[in-house]
C-alpha cells in the first residue's frame, strides 16, 4: 500500500526544492503518494490565515509530512507558521545532522555532527508583549517536562547510532532558573545513559560557538534549548557547506515532519537558483523513518555522484548548475 505524505510546498524557492523532491522520489520507484496541503504567504492572501487547518489535519491524518521553507514577516505580519506547526502538532524535537559530503568546499571535512533542539518551548514560545509604547518584554519558558522529553529522545536516538559524546549548550550562568533547569535536567535524565557514552558534558552556549567553528570534530551530539538550537544548527551548516545542504527533521511522538533547515530565499525564487540538496537530505531522512532504508541509500549515494562535478553542482557550491539540472543528474546517477 502507498505512503502518503502530507507536502507543503512552501514560499519562495520552496515549490522548486519540493518538486526536485517529487521528482527524484518518483525516478526512485518508491510508493509515496503526495498530498499537497499549501500553507504560507500565498494562502494568507487567499485564506486569511497562513496555516488553514486542513493542513493540520492532513499532516495528523497521514502522520508524516514534508516541508518546504515558509517566509515570516519580519517585525509586523502574521507569527511564524513554522513554529506554529510544530507547536500544534506536538514536533517537540528539531533534529539536525550536519555532516560533510564530497566534493563541497566547506571549512573543515569529516563533520559528523547532530543537534537536538527543543522545538516548543523557550523565546520561541512567543510569548511577548509591549511594556507601554518603549519597551518590550518576552518570557522564556522552559518547562521540566519539555526538557525531559528532548533530553530522553536526544539520548535515545544517540545510543541507537553509536554516538558516543553528547553535550547540552546553555547559559545557566545568567539564566539561573531557565537554562539552570534544563541543564539540570540533561544531567538528570543522563543518569540513565551513562554506560552507552564515554563523554556526557555541557558548555556554555557561547564557549559552544567558539569551539564549533574552531574545532568542530570534537563534538558528536549538542543538545539545547530552543533559541541556541536555532542559532548552533546555522553555524553547522555553515560548517559543512552553508544553508544550501543543512537537513533537518521535526519530530514528535507519533507525528514527524521534514524540512530543510535553511528558509524561502525569496531573492531566488523562480529563478532555478536555489539548492534543493537541503531538501532532498531531509526527505532521506524521511525515507529512513519509514523505514525504506534501500530507497534512501540509493538516493544517498545519487546525491553523492552528482556532488562531485562542478558542472552538475549548484552555484552555492561552487558549481554551475541550476536546480533542475542538479535534480536530473541525481536521477540519472541512481542505481
Ligand atoms: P534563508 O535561509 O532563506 O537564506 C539565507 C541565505 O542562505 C540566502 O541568502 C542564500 O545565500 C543561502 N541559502 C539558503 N537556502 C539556500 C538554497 N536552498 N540554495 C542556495 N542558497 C541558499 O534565510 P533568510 O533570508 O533569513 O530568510 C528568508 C525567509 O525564510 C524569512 O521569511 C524567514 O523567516 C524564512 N525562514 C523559514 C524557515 C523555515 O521555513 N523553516 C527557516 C528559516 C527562515
Amino acid at each position: 500500500m502507498a505512503q502518503t505524505v502530507t507536502l507543503i510546498p512552501g514560499d519562495g524557492t520552496g515549490p522548486e526544492v519540493t518538486d526536485s523532491v517529487k521528482e527524484v522520489i518518483e525516478a526512485l520507484g518508491v510508493d509515496i503518494e503526495w498530498e499537497v496541503a499549501e500553507a504560507g504567504e500565498t494562502v494568507m492572501e487567499e485564506e486569511g490565515t497562513p496555516l488553514p487547518e486542513s493542513v493540520l489535519e492532513s499532516i495528523r491524518r497521514n502522520k508524516v509530512g514534508l516541508k518546504g521553507p515558509l517566509t515570516t514577516p519580519v517585525g509586523a505580519g502574521f507569527r511564524s507558521v513554522n513554529v506554529a506547526l510544530r507547536k500544534e502538532l506536538d514536533l517537540y524535537a528539531n533534529v539536525r545532522p550536519s555532516l560533510s559530503l564530497p566534493g563541497i568546499e566547506a571549512p573543515f571535512e569529516d563533520i559528523d555532527l547532530i543537534i537536538f533542539r527543543e522545538n516548543t518551548e523557550d523565546l520561541y514560545a512567543g510569548v511577548e508583549h509591549m511594556v507601554g509604547e518603549d519597551a518590550a518584554e518576552s518570557i522564556k519558558i522552559i518547562t521540566r517536562a519539555g526538557t525531559e522529553r528532548i533530553c530522553r529522545l536526544a539520548f535515545e536516538q544517540s545510543k541507537e547510532l553509536g554516538r558516543k559524546h553528547i553535550t547540552v549548550a546553555h547559559k545557566a550562568n545568567i539564566m539561573k532558573f531557565t537554562d539552570g533547569l534544563f541543564r539540570d535536567v540533561f544531567f538528570e535524565v543522563s543518569k540513565d545513559y551513562e554506560n552507552d557514552f564515554e563523554e556526557i558534558d555541557d558548555r556554555i552556549v557561547d564557549n559552544m560557538s567558539m569551539q564549533l567553528v574552531m574545532k568542530p570534530n570534537e563534538y558528536d551530539v549538542v543538545v539545547c534549548p530552543n533559541l541556541y538550537g536555532d542559532i548552533l544548527s546555522d553555524i553547522c551548516a555553515g560548517l559543512t557547506g552553508g544553508l544550501g545542504v543543512a537537513p533537518g527533521a521535526n519530530i514528535g511522538d507519533e507525528i514527524a515532519v521534514f524540512e530543510p533547515v535553511h528558509g524561502s530565499t525569496p531573492k531566488y525564487a523562480g529563478q532555478n537558483r536555489a539548492n534543493p540538496l537541503a531538501t532532498l537530505q531531509s526527505a532521506r531522512t524521511m525515507l529512513e523513518y519509514l523505514e525504506m532504508n534501500e530507497a534512501a541509500e540509493r538516493m544517498q549515494k545519487a546525491m553523492e555522484a552528482a556532488l562531485e562535478s562542478p558542472e552538475t553542482r549548484t552555484k552555492d557550491l561552487g558549481g554551475s548548475a541550476g536546480t533542475k539540472e542538479f535534480t536530473q543528474a541525481i536521477i540519472s546517477n541512481l542505481e
